[in-house]
């Protein structure tokens, strides 16, 4: 929906709170401008909405004091981890103090004989990973930037492994937070399961800083997998390719990865990644397990594609072919930007049950055909298919108003359809300040009372990340 952003009411900064926030932080803490808006504006279409300082917390200390300091002074906190999301889960719509977490960037336990790692909440997906390397172990979650383990948390991340794998949901293990009061909790141990009263580390994960500072994750590992193999399949249309993932899942094929680019997106990331993937609709897949599993894993899928009209497999078996093809994937949103040089992205995230994909795709893809035919909106889909979840991205000129209007009925129309599919208007992205009123629909006010209660309860002064997920 492109309702305005919510008027800001509250005061600008005091002297008086300028003058602790130094004293405790010193060059620790900024006011300039550049700072401010490095911390103001996402991928998203929202405009640049900097809070009135930055405090660059480097342990969980920092962050605690900042946040009582704030508490003392009803100063709004807004946490920041790596600056990657897309729906205006940041922006300081109401100021006040953003607590950037990036230099919390220890990694500070391997499990490895437990699978499992704790890190400080700003070490970053592909930092873990690359600590990982001699212990034959992984972390699976990837959402296509490089984002932090805290923001992940925060948003309730996935990307291409969740399939296989499953989101941050079900790979948090514990956390440490910060409240609004400052006090410092462990959700949880490093048992791999636990019925030890309320789950709060779900609770966390997915509350977009609007409970407390993320300080510290535990998440789970998984060994490296004896063979990975990749592969890509052309489709004459879209839906073939959707009937194919349909049914992949439902015949219970443990495929790692299952990606979908509409002809749109192939041709932008052509263009992008300097690759020659032929410009029609595709599936991406990768297996994972023993040389026997996945040799049988990819004759299932290659005989249910080759049912649907699916051309010819192309393999990717060297680790640096299949790393240029996810690089490739991962860099689709940005290489679909440039479909149209200056303008925004509004991107889509609706998450649909397995069994009614194939509507939500067909009548979205007439949907996005015709905004394009009537008003020359470009587009493209990507989408991580097996789970239902596919993202539109439609370019909207910034300097033309009514496009960002058409583009977002699109998006009402989509989130709609979705919900009316018994799925939901965001499968991985968050609710930022852009999927607010999409909230009351697919919940009800019943159960968002519940979630205002939860927030009353714990934020009692609104201070944390205000003005996101719910209006109170
Ligand atoms: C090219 C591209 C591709 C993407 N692909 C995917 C994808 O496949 N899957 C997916 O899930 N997402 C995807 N995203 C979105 C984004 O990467 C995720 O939302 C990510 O989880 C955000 O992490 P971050 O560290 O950048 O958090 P930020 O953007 O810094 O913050 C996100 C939210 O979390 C809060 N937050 C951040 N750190 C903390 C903390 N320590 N404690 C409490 N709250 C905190 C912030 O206040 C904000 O509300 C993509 C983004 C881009 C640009």
């Amino acid at each position: 929906m492109n309702a305005p952003l919510p008027l800001r009411t509250t005061p600008p900064l005091t002297e008086a709170f300028l003058a602790a926030l130094t004293a405790r932080f010193a060059d620790q803490a900024s006011t300039a401008q550049a700072v401010r808006e490095h911390h103001g504006r996402d991928e998203s279409p929202f405009p640049l909405t900097p809070p009135d300082a930055v405090v660059f917390a480097r342990s969980t200390q920092d962050i605690a004091d900042c946040v009582k300091l704030c508490a003392a002074h009803a100063v709004p906190v807004v946490p920041y981890g790596a600056g990657s999301s897309l729906e205006g889960n940041f922006l300081a719509v109401q100021g006040g103090v953003c607590i950037d977490v990036s230099q919390m960037n220890a990694i500070l336990a391997i499990n490895a004989e437990d699978l499992t790692a704790t890190v400080q909440a700003g070490v970053t997906r592909k930092q873990l990973n690359e600590a990982l390397k001699d212990t034959g172990l992984f972390f699976p979650i990837d959402p296509g930037a490089d984002a932090s383990l805290g923001g992940m948390s925060a948003t309730r991340a996935s990307g291409t492994n969740a399939v296989r794998y499953g989101t941050m949901r079900e790979n948090v293990l514990g956390l440490t937070v910060v409240t609004p009061a400052g006090e410092v909790i462990h959700t949880a141990r490093r048992a791999r399961k636990s019925s030890a009263g309320y789950d709060l580390t779900r609770l966390y994960v997915g509350s977009e800083g609007t409970l407390g500072v993320i300080a510290e994750v535990t998440v789970k590992l998984y060994p490296q997998p004896e063979a990975i193999s990749a592969a890509v399949c052309t489709f004459p249309s879209v839906d073939d390719a959707v009937a194919t993932t349909i049914e992949i899942i439902q015949m219970g094929v443990p495929i790692a990865r299952c990606e979908i680019l509409d002809a749109n997106a192939v041709a932008a990331v052509n263009k992008h990644d300097q690759l020659t993937l032929p410009e029609q609709p595709m599936l991406l897949f990768e297996f994972h397990g023993s040389p026997a599993s996945v040799r049988e894993q990819a004759e299932t899928v290659q005989a249910i594609a080759a049912e649907h009209g699916g051309g010819h497999f192309e393999w990717a078996e060297k680790p640096e072919d299949r790393s240029r093809l996810w690089k490739a994937r991962h860099n689709a949103y940005f290489a679909l930007l440039q479909m149209k040089p200056g303008c925004r992205a509004v991107t889509t995230d609706t998450c649909v049950p397995i069994s009614r994909l194939a509507e939500c795709f067909r009548e979205t893809v007439a949907d996005c055909e015709r905004l394009k035919a009537e008003h020359g909106i470009p587009y493209g889909i990507v989408g991580h298919v097996g789970d239902g979840n596919f993202h539109v991205l439609m370019l909207c000129d910034p300097d033309k108003p009514e496009e960002r209007d058409w583009v977002e009925a699109v998006n009402d129309r989509l989130v709609q359809r979705a919900l009316d599919l018994d799925g939901t208007c965001t499968g991985e992205h968050g609710v930022g300040l852009h999927k607010i009123d999409f909230l009351v629909k697919e919940h009800g006010d019943a159960t968002l009372d519940v979630m205002r209660a939860i927030k009353r309860a714990l934020d009692p002064q609104n201070l944390m990340n205000p003005g996101k997920i719910l209006r109170l």
